[in-house]
């Protein structure tokens, strides 16, 4: 059954028995744990990193983003994680599912090719921000 709200936990290390809408968060592992919110049983990874996902806690609750996609999956369920609430999207063509991949295959490409810190500061952020929206629109991530 689909879940419509989560609560989190923080643990240094993700219990090897996870419970159905808890969002497992190691911030030792950078990293998120929970089971897919369609109630299929998977269990779905999200790692933080600047070019993965992102924790947003305001002291109460916890935010993912951006959506989580969960196409390896028989269920592909699509969803955000928003305080304390999950939000389904509507299904995906198969085309924005490859799209969406792609996008963040290429993200993780750039940065392995290119580490920030070799980045030349940038004159003006106006560059990246074409980037930014053009990546936007392709994986369909909400702010
Ligand atoms: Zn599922």
């Amino acid at each position: 059954m689909k879940r419509n709200r989560y609560v989190h936990q923080f643990a240094e290390l993700i219990p090897e028995h996870l419970e159905q809408g808890v969002l497992y968060v190691s911030l030792t592992y950078s990293t998120t744990v929970h089971l897919c919110m369609c109630g299929c049983g998977h269990e779905v990874t999200n790692p933080l990193s600047p070019q993965q996902w992102k924790l947003i806690f305001d002291g109460r609750q916890v935010s993912l983003t951006p959506s989580v996609g969960s196409w390896g999956f028989d269920c592909e369920s699509h969803y955000w994680l928003e305080n304390g609430e999950v939000e389904w999207a509507p299904a995906w063509s198969r085309k924005r599912i490859a799209a969406g991949r792609e996008a963040t295959r290429r993200r993780i490409k750039e940065a392995i090719d290119d580490p920030p810190r070799r980045q030349p500061e940038p004159d003006s952020n106006t560059a990246k921000k074409s980037l930014w929206a053009r990546t936007r629109s392709a994986v369909g991530r909400r702010t």
